[in-house]
């Protein structure tokens, strides 16, 4: 069938709208009915390079739309059914899936060539006939996409697709980032380094957590006043602005929490987040940087006082629970999800939305399809 995506060609190249021939579902694999897309900072990534995948290749990564077709050995969802993407497929039967781990399940392995589980594309660039893959098996720029079924589930139908989509990636990384990866407790004080579409979500998640002080560290102005909103307590430009204040809250030991969700991370700033985290504390890292080794920190800090560093991809959830129990609470209007759509976008105007993100004009961008 024919769709329409944005896709990127090389480094640090445009987005650019193309027809594409989409192949059918396979037997284990859906067609889904692309209706909104969240302009991940990820996706960027793989324009700047900062992480390597095999271009050129459709966008996207953070769906949400409607299944219309199924392979004839799918079991987990049917035609009609709402749907949200999961960018790391959620197998079941893997060993870090068996043991609640989904987040690293083995079949994101090979994703950055975003083929077909198999390693054929499913995407087909009219023009030229070109066979390319999409954002980790995904490629939700595109208005309609073919996936694995365990890169989908099912959500209820009155929630909209805009709202939707960002639970797939941004909000749970973020809330889980908190909640899962930080282990934060009644009464913590937590640092949030950047509050863009994921760091936003680990304000929330600290607060749900039962944090007394959220602070934020953010450069840009009305982002760090969003953040008040979204449940910090206090906001400041910098790490380097925000250590008196948690001097005086700490007793001069640190936070309890750093979270680090900035837009690129490199090893002078994940340094500056282990400096500040206190005496058995816990560094919490889910931001994409560079691959280079290169972490600005005493060893003997790990050891004396009982830091760790903890990573996280996909906020350590098991989408499978975690997304629809947080549709749940936005429903129960315990999460703010709608207060993080910026602006809405159609697929031609997917650069300006990456504009905007960079000039910090959005917490979050979404990708609105059509489907004539
Ligand atoms: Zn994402
Ligand atoms: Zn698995």
């Amino acid at each position: 069938m024919r769709a329409k995506g944005a896709v990127i060609h090389e480094v640090g190249g445009q987005w650019k709208t193309e027809d594409i021939e989409l192949d059918d579902p396979q037997d284990s694999e859906v067609l889904i009915q692309v209706m909104a897309s969240g302009l991940c900072h990820s996706d960027d990534h793989f324009v700047t390079g900062d992480i390597p995948v095999t271009l050129p290749m459709v966008g996207g990564h953070e769906g949400a739309g409607i299944v219309v077709k199924v392979g004839k050995k799918v079991t987990r969802v049917k035609v009609g059914d709402h749907v949200s993407t999961l960018f790391i497929p959620a197998c079941g039967k893997c060993r870090y899936c068996a043991r609640g781990q989904s987040y690293i399940c083995n079949n994101g392995a090979g994703m950055e060539h975003g083929m077909g589980m198999d390693g054929t594309p499913r995407f087909h660039i009219a023009d030229s006939g070109q066979g390319i893959g999409g954002v980790v098996r995904l490629g939700t720029f595109s208005n309609y996409l073919v996936c694995h079924e365990s890169q989908a589930i099912q959500i209820p139908d009155d929630i909209p697709f805009d709202v939707a989509c960002l639970v797939s990636c941004g909000v749970a990384t973020g809330w889980g980032a908190a909640v899962n990866g930080g282990n934060i407790r009644p009464g913590d004080v937590v640092l949030v380094m950047g509050t863009g579409g994921v760091g936003m979500n680990a304000v929330q998640g600290a607060r749900h957590a039962g944090a007394d002080h959220v602070l934020v560290a953010e450069p840009v102005e009305w982002k760090r006043e969003e953040a008040l909103k979204f449940g910090a307590t206090e906001s400041f430009e910098s790490v380097e602005a925000a250590k008196g204040r948690i001097a005086e809250l700490t007793n001069g030991q640190g936070v309890d929490v750093a979270i680090v969700t900035v837009g690129r991370v490199d090893g002078k700033l994940l340094g500056e987040a282990l400096d500040v985290t206190g005496k058995g504390g816990v560094t919490v890292l889910t931001a994409v940087g560079s691959y280079e080794r290169s972490i600005e920190a005493s060893p003997q800090d790990f050891t004396n006082l009982a830091k760790s560093l903890q990573g996280v991809m996909y906020g350590l959830c098991n989408p499978v629970s975690d997304i629809p129990r947080l549709l749940q609470m936005w429903r129960d209007g315990r999460i703010k999800l709608d207060e993080l759509i910026t602006t809405r976008y159609t697929v031609d105007e997917v650069n300006q939305g990456f504009a905007d993100m960079h000039g910090g004009k959005n917490i979050r961008g979404v990708l609105i399809h059509s489907h004539e």
